[in-house]
C-alpha cells in the first residue's frame, strides 16, 4: 500500500506497542550536547546502566562554548565546567566527543549532516528542540528532553506517540532575495506557530525539490516553530549527492546499496496524507519577524496587522500599521543552526563585500562548524566579514540562545538570522529579535535599519 516516508520509517523502527499506546521506537543516532546532557548521565550513573549503543552516540559542545576565544580553559566557568562533565561522561560510557578544538566540533545539527552521520530513513534523537533539521535528508528527526536523553542513553529507544503527516507543496520560482529562510517564516505565518502540533510535516513540491540541502535544512530546522514535532523532504539525487564520500556515510558499493534503499523509504506518489497545503513560492518575499514568535511576521514592504493589545506590540515596540522596515537595529547575528552553513555565508558576503558596517552596529559572523569556518576562510570569506567590520567568531550556538557570553543588552534590538524571538531568547530580558534571511541580516547591519534585501544585491541578480 502507498505509504508516506514517516509512516516507513517509523514502523522500520518501531519495536512494540507500550501498555500505554505509545510506541517504543529506537533510535538510530543519538547526538548529545554539553547542556542537556549532564543530568541525564548522571541518571545513568545513579542506576548503575551503560549506554546502550555507545556506536549510534555521538557528542560535541556548542551550546554554551565561548566563540570569542575557544581556548581551553575557557573563560567562562561554567561553560568550562559544562564541558569538562561531557569530557568525562564521554570517556567513561565510551562515547566519541569531539571538543572545541576539534576539527569535527560545531553545532550538533551542523556537523551530524556534514560528517555524513544524518543518513535518509534514519530515526535521530538529540537533546534540542531543532532536531528536525536532518529531516531534510529524509529521517525523522526529534528533539528531547533531558530525561529522553537518559531514557535513548540507556536503551536506544524513546516511547512516542504517532504523528499525523501534512503534505506541504511549494511549488513556482522564488524571486532574487527571496530565501529558504523567507519560505519557512511564511509557512509558519500562515499555518501559525500551534498549526503543526501533533502532526510531521512534509515538504515538497518543485521549489524544495530545486532546494539544495543546505536550503532543505533551514526549511526543516524551523518545523518545530510551527508547532510540528518533525519535518522531512524525500531524499533524493540532491540528498545522495550531497552524502556521497563523507565520513560516516556508507562507502563504495555499499553507498549505492544504501541509495537503493534510501529511495525506497521516501513517500510513494499515491501516499495519503492527514491534510496538505499549497504554497505559491514566487508570491512569496523577503520575511522578517516583528513579534514574539515565529509566525508574527511581515513581509519587508507590508506593514503589520494585528491586535493592538497583543503583548508583542508593546514588547517589540510596534503599533499596527507600522513596518519593520526603517528599524535601526543594534546587533547583527548571521549563525545558529538555522543559517550558519557555507552557503549562508556566501550569500551574506555577497551583500557586504565592499560596504562597511553602520557605525552603531555590532556585526557578528558565527560559523555553525569548524569545517565550514576552515572552508570560508579558504575562499576568503572571513576577509570580506572583517573587511566590512564584522567580528569573525569560532564555531558554536552563539547568540541563537545566549547561553555564552554572546548576549544582547537592555532593549537591543538584534537582526538574527537564527530560528526564535521568544522574549530573552538572546540574552536580555528586554532585548528584541527580528528574524530574517542571513543576507536580509547583512543587509541591516551596512544600512544599520532593517532594509529589503533585494536593493543591495549586486547589479546581475538584481530583480
Ligand atoms: S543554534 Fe540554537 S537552535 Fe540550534 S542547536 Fe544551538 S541553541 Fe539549539
Amino acid at each position: 500500500m502507498a505509504d508516506t516516508l514517516f509512516h516507513k520509517v517509523w514502523n522500520a523502527h518501531a519495536v512494540r506497542t507500550l501498555p500505554s499506546g505509545q510506541t517504543q521506537l529506537f533510535v538510530g543516532l543519538h547526538l548529545v550536547h554539553e547542556v542537556t546532557s549532564p543530568q541525564a548521565f548522571d541518571m545513568l550513573r545513579q542506576h548503575g546502566w551503560r549506554v546502550a549503543f555507545p556506536e549510534r552516540t555521538f557528542a560535541t559542545v556548542d551550546h554554551i562554548v565561548p566563540t570569542s576565544s575557544q581556548r581551553r580553559p575557557f573563560l567562562d566557568v561554567m561553560a568550562e565546567e559544562m564541558t569538562v562533565s561531557l569530557e568525562r561522561n564521554c570517556r567513561d560510557f565510551g562515547i566519541p566527543f569531539w571538543p572545541a578544538d576539534h576539527e569535527n566540533q560545531g553545532i550538533v545539527h551542523v556537523i551530524g549532516p556534514e560528517l555524513g552521520l544524518t543518513q535518509p530513513g534514519m530515526t535521530i534523537a538529540c537533546g534540542d528542540s531543532h532536531t528536525s533539521t536532518h529531516g531534510a535528508f529524509g529521517a525523522i528527526a526529534f528533539g528531547i528532553g533531558t530525561s529522553q536523553v537518559r531514557d535513548v542513553l540507556a536503551s536506544q529507544c524513546l516511547a512516542l506517540d504517532p504523528l499525523k503527516v501534512r503534505r506541504i507543496d511549494v511549488d513556482g520560482a522564488l524571486r532574487h532575495g527571496v530565501y529558504a529562510k523567507d519560505v519557512i517564516l511564511t509557512i509558519i505565518r500562515r499555518l501559525g506557530v500551534q498549526g503543526g502540533v501533533g502532526y510531521a510535516y512534509e515538504y515538497g513540491g518543485g521549489t524544495i525539490d530545486r532546494m539544495s540541502v543546505e536550503e532543505r535544512m533551514t526549511i526543516c530546522n524551523m518545523s518545530i516553530e510551527g508547532g510540528a514535532r518533525v519535518g522531512y523532504i524525500n531524499p533524493d539525487d540532491t540528498t545522495f549527492a550531497f552524502l556521497r564520500g563523507r565520513r560516516f556515510a556508507p562507502q563504495g558499493a555499499a553507498f549505492d546499496r544504501a541509495v537503493g534503499w534510501w529511495r525506497s523509504m521516501a513517500s510513494d506518489r499515491h501516499a495519503r496524507y492527514d491534510d496538505r497545503v499549497s504554497m505559491d513560492a514566487s508570491a512569496i518575499e523577503p520575511t522578517v519577524t516583528w513579534g514574539i514568535n515565529p509566525g508574527q511576521s511581515v513581509t519587508v514592504t507590508e506593514r503589520i496587522d494585528g491586535d493592538p493589545r497583543d503583548e508583542a506590540f508593546a514588547f517589540m515596540g510596534f503599533a499596527p500599521g507600522d513596518r519593520v522596515a526603517g528599524t535601526k537595529i543594534d546587533v547583527a547575528f548571521i549563525g545558529s543552526c538555522t543559517n550558519s552553513r557555507l552557503s549562508d555565508l556566501e550569500e551574506a558576503a555577497r551583500i557586504v563585500r565592499g560596504h562597511r558596517v553602520a557605525k552603531h552596529v555590532k556585526a557578528l559572523v558565527v560559523p555553525g562548524s569548524r569545517s565550514i569556518s576552515r572552508e570560508a576562510e579558504a575562499r576568503g570569506l572571513d576577509r570580506v566579514f572583517v573587511d566590512a567590520g564584522f567580528e569573525w567568531r569560532g564555531a558554536g550556538c552563539s547568540m541563537c540562545l545566549a547561553m555564552n557570553p554572546d548576549r544582547l543588552e537592555g532593549r537591543q534590538i538584534c537582526a538574527s538570522s537564527s530560528n526564535r524571538n521568544f522574549k530573552g531568547r538572546q540574552g536580555s530580558p528586554t532585548g528584541r529579535t527580528l528574524l530574517m534571511s542571513p543576507a536580509m541580516v547583512a543587509a541591516a547591519a551596512i544600512a544599520g535599519e532593517v532594509v529589503d534585501v533585494r536593493t543591495m544585491l549586486p547589479e546581475e541578480v538584481h530583480a
